[in-house]
């Protein structure tokens, strides 16, 4: 017997795989955008939306990121609005 011996060089799939950092989920982490707070958001909405519920943000155009906080109020504040129309129809 002890035909061969040792014989692993190279096997396998190809050696040294690089490992890529781990991006965290694809949502962006930015800071609330309403004024004064300083959470990281959850949601990013319209502008024009976030403006409904929330005076004291400025402007028209582009997105709000809100905090989860913020995100309820504003849920909250427009539900209240659409119930109001409804109730006006
Ligand atoms: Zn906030």
């Amino acid at each position: 017997m002890g035909t061969g011996g040792p014989d692993r060089t190279g096997s396998g799939e190809g050696g040294a795989r690089t490992i890529s950092p781990h991006r965290h989920g694809e949502v962006p982490r930015d800071p609330c955008g309403i004024p004064g707070c300083t959470e990281i958001s959850v949601r990013s909405l319209a502008r024009v939306e976030v403006r409904r519920a929330f005076a004291s943000v400025s402007g028209e155009r582009g997105r709000v990121a809100l905090c989860r906080a913020h995100y309820k109020e504003y849920k909250k504040a427009t539900r209240s609005e659409r119930e109001l129309e409804r109730l006006g129809w």
